[in-house]
């Protein structure tokens, strides 16, 4: 049976990991907590570029697109660079973003004092060398919107502040049932 390998984090260094495993036929799987690859040039300032050249930041069996003339390529570059290597690999099938993991607990394996005495990695100097497996706490991380469809334009009755504020505050209104109709048929008024 193929075996499973966690692999937390799809930046540069998840996606390199996954490639491998793969080659060597393992079962990656990749948690991401972010909604695409790129780690962290997604979440940069505007005017970041890469600070080494690009050829020495490239993967070594994918080089950058002829495409890319600046020697320093910026921050979206990198980011397409790292996509266009994971769709070349097909490393995207075994991705799962909005993963964050929040806990690994190893179990049913070697005791802890057994692995004190251990002088190699996993008692062996194998990698997965050891019996056990872990089990992962994964915590979706999709961020959910609400989109409201009252006609408070149409009313005047826009807030100026966010309903984040409101709900900190606890200081918010709930709408009775038909608000809007009875509004629109006159049965309500507001007033300034
Ligand atoms: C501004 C800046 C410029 C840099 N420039 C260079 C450079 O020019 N040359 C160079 O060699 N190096 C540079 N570095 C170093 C950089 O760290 C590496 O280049 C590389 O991109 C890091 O990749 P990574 O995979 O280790 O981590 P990251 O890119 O940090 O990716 C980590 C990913 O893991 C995810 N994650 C985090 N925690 C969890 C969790 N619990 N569960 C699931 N997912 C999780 C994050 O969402 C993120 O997508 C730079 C770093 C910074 C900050």
């Amino acid at each position: 049976m193929e075996m499973r390998v966690a692999i937390i984090r799809a930046g540069m260094s998840g996606l390199v990991a996954c490639k491998h495993l793969l080659q060597f036929g393992f079962k990656p799987v990749v948690f991401e907590a972010d909604d695409g690859i790129g780690g962290l040039w997604t979440h940069t300032i505007e005017s970041t570029k890469l600070q080494s050249t690009k050829q020495r930041y490239q993967f070594i069996d994918f080089p950058w697109l002829s495409s890319v003339k600046e020697d320093h390529p910026s921050h979206y570059q990198v980011v397409d660079y790292f996509n266009s290597y994971a769709q070349h690999f097909s490393l995207i099938p075994h991705i799962k973003f909005n993963s964050k993991v929040i806990d690994i607990d190893y179990v049913s394996g070697e005791s802890i004092e057994e692995m004190k005495s251990w002088e190699l990695w996993g008692g062996n100097g194998r990698p997965f060398g050891s019996k056990g497996t872990s089990h992962i706490t994964v915590q979706h991380t999709k961020k959910l919107s609400i989109k409201w469809k009252l006609p408070l334009k149409k009313y005047g009755m826009v807030p100026n502040h966010s309903i984040l504020q409101d709900l900190s505050t606890c200081l918010f209104g709930v709408f009775s049932n038909n608000f809007f109709d009875k509004l629109k048929e006159g049965s309500i008024l507001i007033k300034e």
